[in-house]
């Protein structure tokens, strides 16, 4: 997500604008909107509800909830194929926890309608069972300097994670929580739960850059 090289003045100009939307159907959008502007007042955030308020976003979160229940709001609401061809177009989204499932191509335990499906992940529906269905635990996450405090509530597992994406963090037993697949990130946890902010601020440098390099191909389409 970030190189490492610092941003020229015209990219950070350009970083400042973007436009982050938070599917705001069912399940947890406002706590990732309040992070979203705490990790960078900078960011316009937009909760989307409509098939309208997809345009000009830089990226979109689909958040924590019920997978069941946010893939028929998004098949009643028209949103479905909207948002898989704004992602098949290169729209860096992120899952959580719910939004995962949906983000993922396989689902063990019941697919929900009105799935996004563009993640080649397998994914377990409340893989953790009754006994412990929520817990919290501290994990390493590629890409992030120090490790994260993790809250998972009746949460989803990454059964196979497949050649075309990458696990990013796992239990200490191995089992993977979150991935990446290109600009698709998928956390089976909610980071929208603690007072750390670095997962909202790396998404949004993700986004940032995908608008800087889209802005960077529109303009040189214009010159040739
Ligand atoms: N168990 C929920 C589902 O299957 C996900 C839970 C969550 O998003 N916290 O949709």
């Amino acid at each position: 997500m970030t190189n490492g090289v610092q941003p020229s003045e015209r990219e950070t100009r350009n970083a400042q604008r973007v436009t982050i939307g938070v599917l705001a159907v069912q399940g947890d959008f406002a706590e990732h909107a309040a992070m979203l502007r705490r990790a960078d007042p900078a960011v316009v955030v937009r909760e989307v509800r409509t098939p309208k308020d997809l345009a000009g976003l830089d990226g979109l979160i689909v958040p924590g909830g019920e997978s069941t229940t946010m893939g028929k709001l998004l098949v009643a609401y028209g949103l479905e194929e909207p948002i898989k061809s704004a992602a098949q177009a290169g729209l860096p989204v992120w899952g959580t926890c719910a939004g995962m499932i949906l983000l993922a191509r396989e689902i063990i335990g019941g697919a929900p309608d009105g799935r996004i499906g563009l993640m080649d992940l397998t994914v377990q529906r409340n893989a953790f069972g009754r006994q412990i269905d929520s817990f919290e635990t501290d994990l390493a996450f590629k890409g992030l300097e120090h490790p994260i405090h993790a809250v998972f509530i009746r949460a989803p597992l990454v059964e196979r994670v497949g050649p075309e994406a990458e696990a990013l963090a796992t239990l200490p037993d191995g089992r993977v929580v979150a991935a990446r697949q290109g600009h698709l990130l998928a956390t089976a946890f909610h980071p929208e739960l603690t007072p750390d902010t670095s997962l909202h601020a790396l998404f949004i440098r993700s986004c940032q850059q995908s608008a800087i390099s889209h802005q960077e191909s529109s303009r040189r389409s214009l010159v040739s």
